[in-house]
């Protein structure tokens, strides 16, 4: 536990030296999980959403993308449910006086349940060796088979407690399993409460003609308020999908991981229109396509699972999380949703406007199913920095910290770096310098040892050095660092736009989905 927790320091303390992620509001003593992106992190942020971006609304000619108000007309909050129904069941520990989301302190149970079930499986492993059956293993060993039970049968009476509202047996749930306070031990708990995560914010001058408004807490329902604009702007038929980026904010009761769960943060999210009873299949589609985008980045296929929701949210009749290891476990990274005809028909009730399609195949009017496919951005960006960053020792036994990110989305593609600033050679270099910049984002730097500005740019993800000395000026040659093997070689200067770019196109990661 211990280590994983220096693990997380480690990426926290790396984005904030390296100008990725700053606390915001620092000088105010900051402002609780909340952050800014610094000029390294907004570039990486960028090309994520780039690669997102074009794999959707680009790679898909009936996908395209939008860009809605996060101020909206309160009722459409009403319709979607979130008046209602967007609250978190909080707890307190009366003894740390600390606040809990109370599902997420009984999953964190089964977790640890799944993790016992887990190291049965790898004991197994080691002692079976080759001969080892995983698959008959799991479904036969007493042990993993109890585990396994135990979780299902917590989680199930957990979600229909939920959705009956009965919230003294989620509390009877967290006594009988003798959950505890993480941090200090103490099982003494208040009851459970319902908490609504939306902010609240008010439209107009004057305190009394002020409308109440609420901060979007999903970018969702921008798109399916838009559907018939952009449906008939665009001519798409069905099915089609639109895509947007933006900022969601929730009031989260707990928020204590870093940019995993924050209070201000942004989704991508794409809302796929489909005909009535089609929808589990596009599920199923989406559910690969978007586990394929992931596994594109080359993060390791065993760091991503999925979780099928038991407890569907109000909307849905099929969900699944695509989950990654983080640093602190495997935790839900993007959301793959049916949401059925819900949202639009609750549009349709509330506004009094028909949200409807004309299906010319099937020579009807209907409401179309959506499928829905949600990822926190700043979760993705979490789950690629703390994957990515990684402490080597070198063959001559020295260490050097080293971001490997995927090349396409390192904030700079390459450094240009004259060996000095004498004898022409910031000239010459500043000459490479403007000719690049017109194709990629370039960092440039004169002061300090080679060595060690070859270090700085491992730490923040640099593909490519290009280190400009005396014989360039006269053989029009540089020497190119590759970050990932740290070997030199030498490469005319003509060759660099194509070299630069076979390796950090987003073309490498779009042909992999
Ligand atoms: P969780 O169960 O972790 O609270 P959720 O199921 O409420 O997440 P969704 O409403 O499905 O999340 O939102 C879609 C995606 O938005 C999530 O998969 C996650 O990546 C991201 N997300 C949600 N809440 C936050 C947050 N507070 N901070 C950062 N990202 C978030």
């Amino acid at each position: 536990m211990a280590k994983q927790e220096d693990v997380f320091k480690k990426i926290i303390s790396h984005a904030k030296e390296y100008g990725f992620i700053f606390p915001s509001s620092e000088i105010y003593d900051g402002l609780s999980a909340i952050y800014d992106y610094g000029q390294n992190g907004a570039e990486l942020k960028n090309n994520i959403k780039q690669y997102w971006w074009k794999a959707m609304v680009q790679l898909n000619d009936n996908i395209v993308g939008i860009d809605t108000a996060i101020f909206m007309h309160p009722t459409i909050w009403k319709a979607s449910g979130h008046v209602d129904a967007f609250n978190d069941p909080l707890i307190d520990n009366k003894d740390s006086k600390k606040r809990f989301r109370a599902d997420v302190l009984i999953e964190d149970y089964c977790a640890k349940l799944e993790d016992k079930a887990d190291k049965e499986i790898e004991k197994a492993a080691k002692r079976f060796g080759d001969a080892f059956d995983k698959k008959e293993f799991e479904s036969t060993n007493p042990r993993v088979l109890e585990y396994r039970e135990k979780q299902k049968t917590i989680l199930s009476r957990m979600a229909q407690s939920l959705e009956k509202e009965d919230l003294g047996d989620v509390k009877a749930l967290i006594e009988e399993l003798e959950i505890a306070d993480p941090e200090t031990g103490s099982k003494n708990w208040t009851d459970v409460r319902q908490f609504n995560l939306m902010f609240g914010t008010k439209l107009g001058a004057s305190a009394d003609s002020a409308t109440d408004l609420y901060l979007r807490p999903e970018t969702a329902q921008g798109i399916f308020v838009n559907f018939l604009n952009v449906q008939k702007t665009s001519r798409q038929k069905l099915p089609f999908g639109i895509a947007q980026i933006g900022k969601a904010f929730r009031n989260e009761i707990v928020a204590r991981q870093f940019i995993f769960r924050m209070r201000e943060f942004e989704q991508m999210e794409m809302q796929y229109f489909v005909p009535p009873g089609t929808e589990l299949g596009f599920y199923e589609t989406w559910k690969e396509k978007r586990l394929n985008w992931h596994l594109a980045l080359g993060l390791g296929a065993e760091n991503y699972k999925f979780h099928d929701h038991e407890k569907l949210a109000h909307y849905a009749n099929a969900a699944a999380d695509i989950e990654f290891k983080f640093p602190f476990g495997f935790k839900e990274l993007e959301g793959i949703h049916s949401r059925t005809d819900f949202d639009l028909s609750a549009h349709e009730k509330h506004s009094g406007r028909k949200l409807q399609y004309f299906d010319s195949e099937r020579n009807e009017n209907y409401v179309p199913y959506v499928v829905e496919t949600s990822v926190g951005l700043d979760r993705l960006f979490l789950a690629i920095f703390s994957n990515c960053l990684k402490d080597e020792v070198l063959e001559d036994g020295s260490e050097r910290t080293v971001l490997s990110l995927p090349p396409a989305l390192a904030p700079y593609k390459a450094a240009i770096l004259p060996l000095m600033k004498k004898d022409g050679l910031a000239e010459y270099a500043q000459t490479i310098f403007d000719d690049l910049k017109f194709d990629f984002n370039l960092f440039y730097e004169e002061k300090d040892a080679i060595g060690k500005r070859y270090r700085r740019q491992d730490a923040i993800g640099t593909p490519f050095c290009i280190t400009i000395d005396h014989d360039s000026l006269t053989e029009n040659t540089v020497t190119l660092r590759d970050r990932d093997t740290m070997k030199q070689e030498r490469v005319a200067v003509a060759d660099l736009r194509r070299i630069i770019d076979e390796k950090t196109n987003f073309r490498n990661l779009l042909s992999k989905i």
